[in-house]
C-alpha cells in the first residue's frame, strides 16, 4: 500500500475519492478485473408493496465476503486483511482526518465502492465514531457511507472499518422518498421516521444537526441494548448520506447475523448473509443456483429472521416517540 494524496483534511476527499478510483482502476489488475467484471453482473428485481422493490445481484466475487468465518478464534488466526502492513502492493490509500484510510474495495457491489478502515487494529464499534461517519457522508456526498455490525455482515469484526457506495444504487435511496414511511416526531426540522410494509424494520433519522443526530442514534442503541444484553453493541447496520443540507441516517436494528438457509445444507441451502447492502435492498449471492431460486418469498423469509423481531421494534418506536415529548 502507498498514499496517493497527502492532505488528510475533509475538504477535498470527494474529488482526492475520484482521482484514486481513476488511478486504480487504471493500474491495479484486480480492482481493474473485478471493477469491469461488476459490469456484466446479473441482477434481478422484486417487487412488493406495489412502490418498492428487492434487487438480488448474482456476484461470484463476494464469496468470500458472504462466507467469512467471524468468530473468534478464526479471525485471530488470519492476518487482518484491513491493517496497513497487509494491504496488497498496489493499493493506494487517501487519508481521511489523519485517522482512516480511504481504499478503492477491490472486490466491490457498487460501480463505486470504497472501503474505510481506521488506521489501526481495533474492533468494530460504532460508539465514539458516528461523528466520523457524519463527515464522510457530508465530505463523500454522492456516496452512501455505511457500518455493519460485527455480528451483522461486517467481515472483519476485529478492525474498525465504515464502507462507502455510490448514491441511487440501493432501491431504499429511493424508496424513502415513497410514502411508506410514517413520522414519529419532528423538532427543529429535525425528524425520525419509520419505514412501514417494507419487509423490514427501519428507522430514518433527518437532521443538519450532527449533535442531535448523535443523541437521538445513542437513545435508540440504549434501547436496543436492553433487548440484546451481554454484547458491547446492539446488533445493527447504518447507513449515512448528505442530502440537500441534511443527514439522512437509516438504522437496521436486528436480531439475528445469519437466517437458518445460510447454514442448511442440499437444495435448502441459500448462502446470503446479510449486511448493510442487502438491508438497503440488494441482496447479495455469489452463488449461481441461490439466484436463481431466490424469490419474494424467500427474501421476505430471510428478512424477517433477522430483522428486530416485532413486540421489540413497537417498544423501540415507543420510546423515541417519547423522547420528543420528555426532552430525552
Ligand atoms: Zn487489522
Amino acid at each position: 500500500m502507498e498514499m496517493f494524496a497527502d492532505h488528510p483534511g475533509i475538504l477535498n476527499l470527494k474529488k482526492q475519492a475520484e482521482a484514486l478510483f481513476d488511478d486504480q482502476l487504471q493500474n491495479w489488475d484486480l480492482a481493474k478485473a473485478n471493477y469491469r467484471s461488476l459490469q456484466k453482473v446479473v441482477t434481478k428485481h422484486l417487487p412488493f408493496s406495489g412502490q418498492a422493490e428487492i434487487r438480488v445481484q448474482y456476484n461470484p466475487e463476494r464469496i468470500y465476503s458472504t462466507s467469512a468465518k467471524v468468530d473468534p478464534k478464526s479471525v485471530s488466526e488470519r492476518p487482518c486483511f484491513l491493517c496497513p502492513v497487509f494491504l496488497p502492493q498496489k493499493q493506494k490509500a487517501v487519508p481521511f482526518k489523519h485517522d482512516y484510510l480511504v481504499l478503492v474495495n477491490p472486490f466491490p457491489i457498487f460501480p463505486r465502492h470504497l472501503t474505510i478502515p481506521y488506521k489501526d487494529h481495533i474492533p468494530q464499534q460504532l460508539s465514539g465514531r458516528f461523528s466520523d461517519m457524519l463527515d464522510l457522508a457530508r465530505a463523500l456526498d454522492d456516496f452512501v457511507v455505511f457500518y455493519n455490525g460485527p455480528r451483522c455482515g461486517a467481515s472483519a469484526p476485529d478492525h474498525f472499518h465504515f464502507q462507502a457506495g455510490i448514491k441511487g444504487f440501493m432501491p431504499i435511496d429511493d424508496d424513502f422518498e415513497k410514502p411508506l414511511k410514517v413520522l414519529l416526531g419532528e423538532q427543529n426540522g429535525s425528524k425520525i421516521w419509520s419505514l412501514e410494509n417494507y419487509l423490514r424494520h427501519i428507522l430514518v433519522f433527518s437532521s443538519p444537526d450532527p449533535q442531535w443526530l448523535e443523541e437521538k442514534l445513542s437513545h435508540a442503541v440504549r434501547v436496543l441494548s436492553e433487548f440484546d444484553k451481554g454484547h458491547d453493541e446492539p446488533m445493527m447496520n447504518v447507513l449515512a448520506s448528505w442530502n440537500d443540507d441534511h443527514w439522512r441516517i437509516f438504522l437496521f436494528p436486528r436480531k439475528a447475523h445469519r437466517p437458518w438457509q445460510f447454514f442448511a445444507e442440499g437444495p435448502q441451502q441459500i448462502l446470503l448473509s446479510p449486511a448493510a447492502v442487502d438491508m438497503g435492498g440488494v441482496l447479495i449471492i455469489p452463488r449461481q443456483e441461490d439466484f436463481d431460486k431466490l424469490n419474494l418469498q424467500s427474501s421476505q423469509d430471510i428478512f424477517s429472521q433477522v430483522t428486530l423481531e416485532a413486540e421489540h421494534w413497537e417498544q423501540l418506536k415507543s420510546a423515541l416517540l417519547k423522547s420528543f415529548y420528555d426532552g430525552s
